[in-house]
């Protein structure tokens, strides 16, 4: 597969076939570290290019159904195999699109990678239950059953990741899927279904659509033969599909918006502790759902802390992403360049003290990109808006506490529930964070960044509908029970009734 070095018009892959939107227009994918720099022009799809591909799905589905699932799962063992040898080629190109640097969108495919082989060997397992029945000369059984055509939306800051996440466990399921990928990254994402296709993968069974969320993805929610919805992105566009899918109960996973804290408690490793809000709060430009956009950090180690903190976040070199002395990339868009101006206004409004950054970079070699200067804000309250509402940017809230009652009050005083972190030494501190921290995922003496593939993710409060991606959970969400009841007596047997003499 060659890298989009020329700017290619790309094209839906609907049915097996690569076919061009109903439109006939197309959508500017640009590199956000040189906006002069066209990566490829994609579809501006509709409705009409929608039905299409939930059609194909629908008529896929029931002989990907009736596949057994270890030979579905060996079509994903086979595409595994096609990302480790592409890998180099995606991270490059994701890169462009993107813009964070290359040793992260390396992580992002073999994060997809990994998710791949993971759900292969699934294949062999989609374990149900068999169980004693209370009654003679029955036998009882539960086993997995896809669910049909899956609608799922990715959004951009994991290209390859987040789409690996929703379709392997769905194909590995006997699902068929339509995917909308977000309007800045789809290559990644077409280069994930042209491995699924080159690994001999069904026409039908995997569908990519792009487009807008309006356009493209708001019919893909709303096609009534699709029986699944699986998104991550904002809070507010996730309410707005959770609420398109009630009328027809559709099964619908949420993954939303995330305001996470790293808590830094006296006695802590400082150094390990700066480390991981560093890598928490800038790595991908700090647009990651897990951010570590807080610290609460204890007063006897504060000013230790935001000292050491500070002058780190002043020494990361921005730039991008390709190039190897680049440690922080651009923002993805203007869109969110003027989110975060807007929120480091609001900062110094509020009063917090700007410590570290807090500018746009547009000159020499910044001039045709979307950069921003890594920045800290100290000795924040926790009320402020920059510590309660996502930035999605490279703006970390510093906040002193006095406790950890107060850290765990302060960690849980937010909308969202995604990640949280807390640096210490002390087993029972520990211990207690990681039962009363309200998020779906903690870790400690790590910062929030950083979930392996066989664990459940995601989060509580407004982050999450209480489905988890990843691991088992994923497979739990993209299959429904059947529970089955043999009974070979033959005679009429009534459960609690005949069995209670
Ligand atoms: P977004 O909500 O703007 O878009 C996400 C996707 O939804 C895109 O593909 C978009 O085109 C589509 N969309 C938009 N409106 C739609 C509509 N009305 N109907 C159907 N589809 C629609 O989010 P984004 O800016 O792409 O991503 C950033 C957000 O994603 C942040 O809030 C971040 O926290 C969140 N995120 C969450 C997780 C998680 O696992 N919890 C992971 C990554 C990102």
């Amino acid at each position: 597969m060659a890298t989009a070095v020329a700017p290619t018009a790309y094209k839906n892959y609907i049915g097996g076939e690569w076919v061009s939107p109903a439109s006939g227009k197309g959508i500017e994918n640009r590199n956000p570290a040189n906006t002069d720099e066209l990566v490829g022009i994609f579809p501006a799809s509709t409705e009409e290019d929608v039905n299409l591909a939930v059609e194909a799905a629908k008529n896929a589905f029931d002989s990907w159904r009736l596949t057994p699932a270890p030979k579905r799962a060996e079509i994903l063992y086979r595409a595994a195999e096609i990302l480790v040898q592409r890998k180099e080629d995606i991270a490059r190109d994701m890169t462009r699109e993107m813009g964070k640097v290359l040793a992260e969108t390396r992580g992002d495919v073999q994060e997809a990678i990994d998710m791949t082989y993971l759900m292969a060997g699934e294949g062999r397992r989609l374990f149900g239950q068999t169980t004693p029945s209370e009654l003679p000369n029955k036998f009882a059984m539960s086993v997995r059953s896809p669910i049909g055509v899956c609608g799922l939306i990715t959004p951009w800051n994991f290209p390859i990741a987040i789409p690996s996440w929703k379709m392997m466990p769905a194909l590995v399921c006997g699902n068929t899927v339509v995917i909308k990928p977000a309007q800045d990254t789809p290559l990644s994402t077409y280069y994930l279904v042209q491995v699924l296709e080159e690994a001999g993968l069904p026409a039908g069974v995997a569908n990519i659509v792009s487009g807008t969320g309006t356009l493209a993805g708001s019919p893909l929610v709303n096609h009534p033969d699709v029986k699944l919805i699986s998104f991550t992105g904002s809070t507010d566009t996730g309410r707005i599909i959770n609420e398109a899918c009630a009328p027809a109960f559709k099964h619908v996973h949420l993954e939303m918006g995330g305001k996470n804290i790293i808590i830094v408690m006296d006695g802590a490793n400082i150094d390990l502790a700066v480390d991981g809000a560093i890598w928490g709060g800038f790595g991908t430009s700090g647009q990651r759902c897990t951010a570590a956009s807080r610290v609460a950090v204890h007063k006897k180690v504060y000013g230790e802390f935001t000292e050491k903190f500070v002058a780190r976040a002043k020494k990361l070199r921005v730039g991008n992403g390709l190039d190897a002395d680049t440690d922080m990339g651009p923002v993805v868009n203007e869109a969110q360049l003027q989110t975060v101006m807007k929120y480091v206004e609001i900062g110094k409004q509020e009063g917090a003290k700007l410590a570290a950054g807090g500018h746009r970079l547009d000159t020499g070699k910044y001039a045709k990109g979307w950069f921003f200067e890594p920045t800290v804000f100290i000795d924040c309250n926790p009320t402020m808006r920059i510590c309660q509402e996502e930035i999605f940017g490279p703006v970390v809230s510093v906040m002193p506490i006095g406790s950890l009652d107060e850290a765990i009050e302060v960690a849980n005083g937010v909308k969202y529930g995604l990640s949280s972190s807390i640096y210490t030494r002390n087993i029972n501190d520990a211990f207690r964070a990681q039962r009363d921290l309200d998020t779906g995922i903690v870790y400690v003496n790590a910062p929030t960044i950083g979930a392996e593939t066989h664990l459940p993710f995601g989060g509580t409060k407004q982050t999450g509908n209480g489905h988890r991606e990843s691991g088992l959970a994923a497979i739990d969400f993209y299959s429904e029970w059947k529970t089955v009841y043999m009974d070979y007596s033959d005679r009429l047997q009534r459960a609690q009734i005949d069995n209670s003499e």
